[in-house]
């Protein structure tokens, strides 16, 4: 399938040329011909799927066939959770509407007001947002919504999660009624079906990217460690593995800037994003990140939502999410467009509940690997091990101190490989799970398995992928 045969104009299509895409993504397949007809959309894509040019590229084929948009008019509004990702949502209504006589404008909080009042005196036929500021500015009179064709919801899910509804609600109070909506959400929850009945009518649902097959490009493992050695763990990864570029998540803003110093005084570059940062401060740690000037961006995860930096090699996992979903939007930001990506996850003894939901949701059990050197202490305490019998052909080795022990070994004892070099070049031991035996069962010994399941046996996985 062509772009041309999607009903885009050659404008369009020269633009989307030039970015280099050949073949539209599955959800622009889907999305484009059904926004053209004038249809209401309820997409399940997340960010890597295409879905920003999927919602972009017909409305500005619409839009440049309407009336010219007049003072502080809009005629399309997206509104977008995060700055980051109404930036970045703005620069590809740049790029692909630069063949067309079309504007576009973004507005975001974090900056100063009166440049984007300003701007918005022409008025703009695309305009990106985020919801506190466009109230701002409305409520101002800066912004008149009497034009408006079409409004998207870009990642509803997180605009959720961010509390935004309220700021929603008061907006689409003040849109016309006659419109053309398209609600995009990774996650289709009860809370996001709620927001769509009001909002959308007989919508087109489009459901392109399951989590579990979107992440198939990504190669996924986690190391045990002990809570204190992560830091060292990580700056050995990257060193011995000669990262070039990593996204490295961590569950606080306090934890992300202590991680950044103990990288930067390591001679390793880095910088953190979250929301206690300047926007100035975001935007240059992004900068900085995707020209390689720093190596390491060190994000949470309401920062790194959305952001789109392409060809991602490497994410990790500093500290697993409290929300097992949020697991599978972090490893989105690499396997890219075809391209391999690696995600690995740091994990310690606390973690272990956090491990086993994202392994439940994402219906695979992770690999587990040791890393040479950093072999953790800290074994699972002795009430959460297995005490069932487990029986084994040999065993490997002989188990370290502490450990539980009830005389007999696993069935599947755990294959200890000598270090040898992975993919990014990282010398490390691999401490794989056992495999699955015929049953579809599978037996693992609590002792050499750091960290397998709370009770020492791996849990069957709700889903599994084909
Ligand atoms: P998105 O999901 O909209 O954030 O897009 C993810 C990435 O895919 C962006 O870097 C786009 O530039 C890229 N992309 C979008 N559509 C295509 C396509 N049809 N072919 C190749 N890459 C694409």
């Amino acid at each position: 399938m062509s772009f041309a045969s999607l009903g885009l104009s050659p404008a369009i299509l020269e633009a989307v040329a030039e970015q280099g895409y050949s073949t539209p993504s599955p959800i622009q397949a889907a999305a484009i011909p059904a926004v053209l007809e004038g249809k209401d959309i309820m997409a399940a894509a997340q960010t890597g799927t295409g879905k920003t040019a999927g919602f972009t590229l017909p409305i500005l084929e619409m839009l440049s066939k309407g009336p010219r948009v007049q003072s502080n008019q809009v005629r399309a509004l997206v509104l977008t959770p995060t700055r980051e990702l109404a930036a970045q949502v703005a620069d590809n209504v740049d790029k692909y509407s630069k063949n067309t006589h079309l504007t576009s404008c973004v507005i975001f909080g974090g900056v100063k007001a009166n440049p984007q009042m300003m701007r918005m005196r022409k008025g703009a036929d695309v305009l990106v947002a985020t919801p506190g500021r466009l109230l701002d500015l409305f409520n101002q009179g800066a912004i008149k919504f009497s034009q408006l064709e079409v409004l998207v919801l870009d990642e509803a899910d997180r605009m959720l999660d961010m509390g935004f509804i309220h700021d929603i609600k008061k907006i689409l109070k003040v849109l016309p009624k006659q419109r053309q909506n398209l609600l995009f959400s990774a996650t289709f929850s009860n809370d996001i079906r709620a927001l769509a009945k009001g909002l959308v009518n007989n919508p087109v649902e489009i459901s392109v990217a399951p989590p579990n097959v979107t992440t198939k490009l990504v190669k996924q493992w986690i190391y045990p460690v002990d809570k204190k050695q992560k830091p060292a763990a990580l700056a050995k990864l990257i060193e011995e593995g000669n990262w070039k570029q990593a996204l490295v998540f961590s569950r606080t803003k306090h934890g992300a800037n202590k991680l950044t110093k103990f990288l930067d005084a390591r001679g390793i570059t880095a910088a953190a994003i979250h929301g206690n940062k300047s926007q100035g401060a975001r935007t240059r740690a992004l900068a900085d990140f995707k020209s390689g000037e720093v190596r390491i961006l060190v994000a949470t995860d309401i920062a790194a939502r959305g952001i789109d930096i392409d060809q991602l090699p490497q994410v990790v996992n500093f500290d697993l999410p409290n929300v097992p979903e949020d697991y599978v939007h972090r490893i989105g930001r690499t396997g890219r467009a075809g391209a391999e990506g690696h995600a690995v996850s740091l994990v310690c003894a606390d973690e272990t509940k956090e491990l086993f939901a994202i392994e439940r949701v994402i219906g695979e059990l992770l690999e587990r690997e040791i890393l040479a050197g950093f072999e953790p202490d800290n074994r699972l305490p002795e009430s959460k091990l297995n005490t069932r019998p487990i029986r084994a052909k040999k065993p490997k080795k002989p188990r370290p101190q502490g450990e539980h022990h009830d005389g007999q070994h696993a069935a599947n004892s755990t294959k200890q490989h000598k270090p040898k070099a992975n993919g990014n070049g990282a010398a490390r031991n691999t401490n794989r799970r056992p495999a699955q035996n015929a049953s579809g069962k599978s037996s693992g010994s609590s002792s050499e398995n750091p960290w397998g399941n709370s009770n020492g046996q791996r849990h069957k996985p709700s889903r599994r992928p084909n």
